[in-house]
């Protein structure tokens, strides 16, 4: 680990402004991905501008019963706020679903949104990483690649996107906030977190400097019959092998509603627009869900240690569209 320098900054312009004056620097939150990788030497910081001390924790009811959740949030109060818990019971489910009780008083909701790759080629800066090191190769793609994303993936890196919160986050069409260099900015989620492409370590569109000030989820009463599944090597303190964010609304019998989105399956937060599209209309059944399922995972690009997700993905859907029908399927 390389010497660096700290500092704690009292407002978010000037955190912004040291942020921005050096190339190596970084903001420090919670610092449980930070600090990891800094230990790990895989990020060298020559500056870390520590941001607890900015008023960005907050977590608010918005008048059309969506929700604003401060940066600084941490996820443990965002998951127990009461207006999460009845409105948005699957952020709360994700949130408790994720790292342990120690590391969710610890982590912030603009962290969680950042954090890197679990890939352990990432974090092991002997091996070539496209993300780590770009044009040097991908270990993952003809190495140990069981955990790695089956969509979204490219040539260049398999990365699963790790957050779960961020999967219902995708579901409910959430709205990252930031200020910066250029004035403050709302990015829709879909546009937040970016597929790797040619250019995987580029993982979503700040500018350095530019930081989140909150994330805003929109009023959705679909939400309030919502769950969020989470398939794991072991039950607690994992990441997710596949996991699911659903929300549902039948009438008459029929799906009128439909929010789903997948984690520990793509190189980001997986929106699944295909499986959405093929239920809409129909009746809420087991036939139903699963052809959906297979719908969404037809564009799979699976390699040989990972293939299995493909079917665990596919039950993931139905378990979870099942459990939120129970008694109408
Ligand atoms: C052992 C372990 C297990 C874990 N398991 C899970 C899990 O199961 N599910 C899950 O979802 N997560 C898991 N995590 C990840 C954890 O949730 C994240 O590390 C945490 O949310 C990051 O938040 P932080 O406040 O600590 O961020 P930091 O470590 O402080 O920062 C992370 C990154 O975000 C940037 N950043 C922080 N705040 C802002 C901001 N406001 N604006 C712009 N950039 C910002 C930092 O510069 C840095 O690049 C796990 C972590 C560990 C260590
Ligand atoms: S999958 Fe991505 S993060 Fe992992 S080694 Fe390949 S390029 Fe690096």
């Amino acid at each position: 680990m390389l010497p660096f320098s700290y500092v704690r900054a009292g407002d978010a312009g000037t955190a912004i402004a040291l942020v921005r004056a050096s190339p190596d620097s970084a903001f420090l939150a919670g610092g449980t991905t930070e600090v990891d990788l800094v230990r790990q030497d895989v990020l060298r910081p020559g500056l870390l501008v520590d941001i607890n001390d900015l008023p960005l924790d907050l977590i608010e009811d918005l008048p059309d019963g969506g929700l604003r959740i401060g940066a600084l949030a941490r996820m443990s109060d965002v998951a127990r706020a009461p207006g999460v818990i009845e409105r948005f019971p699957v952020i709360s489910q994700a949130l408790v679903l994720g790292a342990s009780a120690q590391l969710r008083n610890m982590a912030s909701m603009g962290g969680n949104l950042c954090q890197r790759v679990r890939c352990s080629y990432f974090r092991d800066p002997a091996s070539p990483c496209n993300k780590r090191d770009p044009g040097s190769g991908c270990a993952a793609l003809n190495g140990f690649h069981r955990g790695h994303a089956i969509l979204g993936t490219s040539d260049h890196c398999i990365a699963t996107h790790p957050s779960d919160v961020a999967v219902p986050l995708t579901a409910l069409d959430a709205v990252v906030h930031t200020s910066g260099p250029g004035g403050e900015r709302a990015i829709g989620i879909d546009d937040f977190f970016l597929l790797p492409g040619d250019t995987p370590q580029r993982e979503h569109p700040l500018e350095h400097g530019e930081l989140i000030t909150a994330i805003e989820v929109p009023g959705a009463p679909v939400a309030r019959r919502s769950v969020y599944l989470k398939f794991r090597d072991r039950q607690s303190y994992e990441f997710a092998l596949a996991s699911v964010a659903a929300a549902i609304r039948i009438e008459d019998g029929a799906i009128a509603e439909v929010r789903l989105a997948l984690g520990g399956v793509g190189t980001r937060p997986w929106r699944a627009r295909r499986a959405e599209a093929a239920l809409l209309g129909r009746p809420a059944s087991a036939a139903s869900f699963a052809g959906a399922a297979r719908e969404e995972l037809a564009q799979a690009r699976p390699r040989p240690m990972n293939a299995f997700k493909v079917e665990l993905a596919q039950r993931a859907i139905v378990r979870a569209l099942s459990t939120l029908t129970d008694g109408e399927a």
